[in-house]
């Protein structure tokens, strides 16, 4: 295997970079060994660097999937984002007559939170969230862009799933499998919204997606 170089010492070194994540990606660099040389800029994209050094397909979605929700949780939890939860009623329907916020109609919501780790909701705040406090972006997360074009469309909307049922859409990559997924989601949640809207949600009080 090949190594290449990373440096990332100047605006212009990351920004070269960040516009080749996607060359990088390709079968093209699957001989390639990428190695940074350390420095502030580069800490940045040492996630990106660690992907672009995975060459199993599975492996480095399985990777990206991963280390981004992680990313996610961290940012949301040392900047206090929280979907402001009193007595199971988030900020958006403090005056509705829903409870949960947006998980009322999943069937993968308890009473301590979300029970699996989906990225697209992990991503989705609403914008009564988005006006109070700064929130992450798909574009903050560089290391989406280590994910096929198909891949980052689907990122963004595969509500609903369970991690191992988006796992499995990511590496077919397929939009037929999404909508089939997402099909058999929205079956299910007249059956989701009955059972949860009878449980007392007063634990459910921290953001935890
Ligand atoms: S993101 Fe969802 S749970 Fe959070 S405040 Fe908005 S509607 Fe409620
Ligand atoms: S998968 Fe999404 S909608 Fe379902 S409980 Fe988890 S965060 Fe909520």
């Amino acid at each position: 295997m090949k190594s290449m170089i990373v440096e990332l010492n100047s605006e212009a070194d990351v920004k070269n970079f960040d516009k080749k994540i996607w060359l990088y990606r390709s079968i093209f660099y699957k001989n390639v060994h990428f190695e940074p040389k350390s420095t502030d800029a580069y800490s940045k994209y040492i996630d990106v660097i660690n992907a672009l050094n995975i060459k199993n397909r599975f492996k480095r979605i399985r990777y990206i999937y991963d280390t981004a929700c992680n990313q996610i949780d961290n940012y949301n939890k040392e900047n206090h984002i929280n979907c402001e939860f009193k007595c199971g009623k988030c900020l958006a329907h403090h005056d509705t007559r829903f409870y949960n916020g947006c998980c009322r109609v999943c069937r993968f919501q308890s009473q301590n939170g979300c029970t699996t780790k989906n990225l697209t909701c992990k991503l989705f705040f609403c914008s009564p969230i988005r006006e109070n406090y700064k929130t992450l972006h798909f574009e903050d997360i560089k290391l989406l862009k280590c994910l096929s074009k198909k891949n980052q469309i689907i990122v963004n909307g595969n509500f609903f799933a369970s991690r191992e049922a988006f796992l499995f859409v990511l590496y077919t990559g397929s939009f037929i499998v999404l909508s089939l997924t997402q099909f058999f989601n929205i079956l299910l949640m007249p059956l989701s919204y009955r059972k949860h809207k009878k449980i007392a949600v007063s634990l459910y009080e921290s953001i935890d997606k």
